[in-house]
């Protein structure tokens, strides 16, 4: 996502679209360059639009079309300026690192009997695959794809879509995961089977 800035500014700060600083912005000196040129010829994110709780109000239209679409659910944390995500599968939380670069980070445990309140306090590990993004937006359509994979999954490994390297690495890995689950499950059957136990009805059902 492109930032904007004014050639002329001795304050050396850029801004996201639609920031009312940035309409401030004289059109002749106005230039719109990637966040990372602008880092680099040494100007700053805006104190206003460089915040997760300023994204949240600028793009407002975005994610209610994101809420109303996929029926996820997402709260702003102001005191910490982040973003969380509720999907059905999924937790994740979008953290502003500075610089108006946000990183992406998801829930260890997913756990859909758990309120937003606690999961928000519960451990999270970075999401490696996806680089931070000056564009939460981003992130956000990286969360989509992620978790509508991750039913598919849960449903059938094999229906994932192959068609990019990403797809196909992510099919390989599910792939190895359905094995390991499947093996778990049986070794746990023989196990109560050694028992004497009767197994539990989930156990059954192995094709
Ligand atoms: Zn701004």
């Amino acid at each position: 996502m492109n930032v904007s800035l004014s050639t002329q500014s001795r304050k050396m700060v850029f801004h996201l679209a639609g920031c009312p600083y940035e309409r401030r912005i004289r059109y002749a000196n106005r230039e719109e360059i990637s966040r990372n040129e602008a880092v680099h010829m040494g100007y700053r994110s805006c104190r206003y639009c460089g915040t997760m709780r300023a994204y949240h109000h600028i793009q407002e239209w975005y994610l209610d079309g994101v809420r109303r679409k996929s029926g996820v659910e997402f709260t702003l944390v102001k005191d910490t300026d982040t973003l969380y995500m509720r999907t059905d599968v999924g937790f994740w939380k979008i953290f502003n690192s500075g610089e108006m670069k946000y990183s992406l980070y998801h829930l260890n445990h997913f756990d859909p009997s758990l309120t937003t309140e606690r999961m928000i306090h519960s451990t999270f590990h970075r999401q490696n695959d996806v680089r931070p993004s000056s564009s939460p937006n981003q992130l956000i359509r990286y969360i989509l794809k992620h978790d509508e994979a991750m039913k598919i999954i849960a449903d059938d490994y094999r229906k994932l879509p192959q068609n990019t390297r990403k797809e196909k690495k992510y099919y390989e890995i599910a792939k190895r995961r359905d094995r390991r689950q499947k093996g778990r499950r049986v070794n746990m059957l023989l196990d109560s089977l050694s028992r004497g136990e009767t197994p539990a009805s989930k156990w059954v059902s192995i094709s």
